[in-house]
This record gives C-alpha cells, structure tokens and sequence, in this order.
C-alpha cells in the first residue's frame, strides 16, 4: 500500500499530528487561532512532561482552547507489534497508521540507551549490501512517525533515551523536512531533551542535502557511509555513487568539518573479499589523510537474501591496524544484535514478506 494515511478534521481539513509539530510551529498555529504563543510551551510540558495526551485534563488551558486542539490534530501514534530482545539490544517492530511497518533498536551502553530510529518505510538507494534498499521506498516518515518511535519506547520500557542515532531503515537525508522536524522536537528543552551532540545522522552521502545540513548550523554528528576507497568498488555496492563520486563526497566532507567545526564518523562495512583487503585499507588511509574524521569498521550482518558475506574477524583486526598505522582514528563497532536480526531492515522485511 502506498497511500500515506490521513485524519481529516470535522471540516475535512488534513489534521497534523501533534507529536509532529515543533515548538516554533505549534507557537504560530497559536497565533493563527488568537492565542498566546506560551501555550505551545504548555502543550509541550503536557505530552513530553507529563506524558499527557488527555486533552480534556490540560487544566492550565481553558476548554475553548481544548476544543479547538482536538479539532485541529490527531493524536494517534503506531503501534509496537512485535519484540524481539538479547541482552544488550531490544529490537521493536511498529505498524504505522496505513498498515506499513518500520522498526526501531534499543541499545543499552554503560553511558545511557541508546536508540537507532527509522526515517523511511524502505530505502531507494538501492546499496547492493542493505536489506532495507532491497525493499525500496514506499514512502517518507512524517516527523510524529520518527518521534513515536522513542516515546512508545519509552514507555515500553520505562527508561529514558539520552541518545539517538538516525540509521534504521531509510535515507535521512531524502526526508529531509521531517528529519529536521524531527531533530529540533527530540532535541526540544520542552520537548524530549536530548542534547544535539547525542543525535547522530546517518547518510549514504548525498552531497546537495549534506550542503543544506551544514548551512542549519546543527551541532549533531554527522556520519556518512563510505563503505569503498576508490569508486570501483563503491559504484558496484552503492548506487549513489554514480551521481555523487568519492572525490566529490569527501570534498563535501571537508567542507562540512570547516564549517561545522564538528568531526565526522566515517562508516565502513567491512564485506568479504569487496573491501577489506589490504590494499583497500592503505587506501583508504590515504583518501582521508589529514582529515577531523574517525573511521567506523562495521561487521557486516549477513541477511538471508543478499548473497554478501562478513568479513574475517582477524581480517577486519588487520584492517584496523593499517588504518591505525597510517595515523587515522578507528573503532570497530561491538556487534549489537546480530542474533536478533537487528541490522537494517531485517525485521521489517521478514514482516512483509511473511
Ligand atoms: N541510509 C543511511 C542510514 C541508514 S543505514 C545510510 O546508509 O547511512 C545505516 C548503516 O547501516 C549504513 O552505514 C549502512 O551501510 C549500514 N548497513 C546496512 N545494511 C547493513 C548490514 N546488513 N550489516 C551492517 N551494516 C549495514
Ligand atoms: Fe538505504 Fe542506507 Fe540501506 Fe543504502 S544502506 S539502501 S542508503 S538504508
């Protein structure tokens, strides 16, 4: 199904949902009805303070004012409809309105919990490695979409979220307004107050919307999905590639550390015999010699459908030490929840194609 669902008001207006409204958005909604912008704070303080959605008991607003609230937004959220958990990671599988599904994972670190939060039903990227690509878009998440992921979260599990990182199923950077909806609501003092150098953007590298970012002035991090040191290899496993080469992505890259004065991650999966030789980690030294990044190796998550296979243990070790070597900043990512096919759109796709 393809058709994005809608709530329509009394007078068939498309009703906003209220978990998608920034601060700055609710404060002209407002306005517009002759009301004092302060009461956004107030709506805030109810549904992310108190959490609080009964409109009728939002005794710090007058009635005509609740009234007009329930008319003129949804209320409604996805549901959580499967679970999947180890000891570290708690997957969950949420089916939207219109009966699409996503999904979400839980990460507990020793510094807090940590949530991987999906921004499209599907990707159209099309990187050969990523079940999520496999799947193609059927469409954008609205920005209440990407926050309910956390809040039912939340809830679940009766915790909170102090970090966030943009990298489930979807490209980001192709939902770009709601993205940002969604950023500036997490972030939000008022709202779920998670600091901005806690929320980590993921993209496979598209370079006009990584321009956009850079001039918002975010202090987010930024990670991009390098995954090849030379453009043979990245054009065989990432489409993108073909629009927007490396040379270009990393130029790009540079600009947005000068900027933004930020570091960025770098993200590489290591797949076997595709990318982790040797040779392809001297290189890759090289292309990002001198640059404020650190280099993310991680292991791939074999899926049952895509033919690619992970790398060695002792090969990725090896990898890391050239790189180390060669004077570049590096971790290998701890494997959270392979067993619980937590890696990109697994879950979701063994739901669609059930
Ligand atoms: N679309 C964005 C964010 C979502 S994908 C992007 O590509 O960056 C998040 C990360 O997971 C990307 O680095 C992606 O390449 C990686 N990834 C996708 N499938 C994977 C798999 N099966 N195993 C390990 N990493 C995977
Ligand atoms: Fe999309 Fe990212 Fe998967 Fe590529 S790796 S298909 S960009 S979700």
């Amino acid at each position: 199904m393809d058709v994005c669902f809608l709530w329509y008001n009394v007078f068939g207006e498309i009703m906003q949902n209220i978990y998608g409204m920034t601060r700055p958005k609710l404060e002209e909604y407002f306005l517009s009805i002759g009301e004092k912008k302060f009461k956004a704070l107030q709506v805030f303080e109810w549904l992310y303070e108190h959490k609080n959605a009964q409109v009728d008991s939002w005794s710090n607003i007058k009635k005509e004012v609740r009234d007009q609230i329930k008319k003129d937004f949804s209320f409604a959220m996805p549901k959580i409809v499967k679970q999947e958990r180890d000891t570290l990671t708690r997957k969950f599988l949420f089916m939207l309105e219109d009966e699409n599904y996503v999904e979400a994972v839980l990460m507990y670190h020793d510094y807090g919990n940590s949530v991987c939060v999906s921004s499209q039903v599907g990707c159209n990227m099309g990187c050969a490695f990523c079940e999520s690509g496999r799947l193609k878009k059927v469409r954008d998440l609205k920005a209440y979409e990407i926050v309910s992921q956390i809040l039912l979260i939340e809830e679940e599990v009766q915790e909170r979220i102090s970090s966030v990182v943009i990298m489930g199923i979807g490209e980001p950077l192709d939902n770009f307004l709601n993205v940002m909806d969604f950023i500036h609501i997490i972030n939000d003092a008022k709202g779920l107050a998670i600091g901005i150098r806690h929320i980590t953007l993921s993209t496979s590298g598209i370079i006009p919307k990584i321009k956009e970012l850079q001039n918002m002035d975010l202090q987010i991090n930024l990670a991009v999905s390098l995954h090849a040191p030379n453009d043979e290899i990245r054009n065989k496993i990432m489409k993108v590639n073909k629009v927007y080469s490396i040379s270009k992505l990393i130029d790009a890259i540079k600009e947005y550390i000068q900027h933004t004065n930020r570091r960025v991650t770098i993200e590489y999966v290591m797949l076997k015999e595709i990318n982790d030789s040797e040779a392809c980690a001297l290189e890759l030294a090289k292309l990002l010699h001198g640059m404020n990044i650190y280099v993310n190796l991680i292991p791939y998550n074999e899926t049952n459908h895509i033919e690619f296979k992970k790398s060695e243990e002792k090969v990725i070790k090896k990898f890391c030490e050239v790189l180390k070597q060669n004077g570049i900043n590096v971790t290998i990512r701890k494997e959270f929840g392979s067993k619980i096919s937590a890696a990109c759109g697994q879950l979701r796709s063994k739901e669609v194609e059930r």
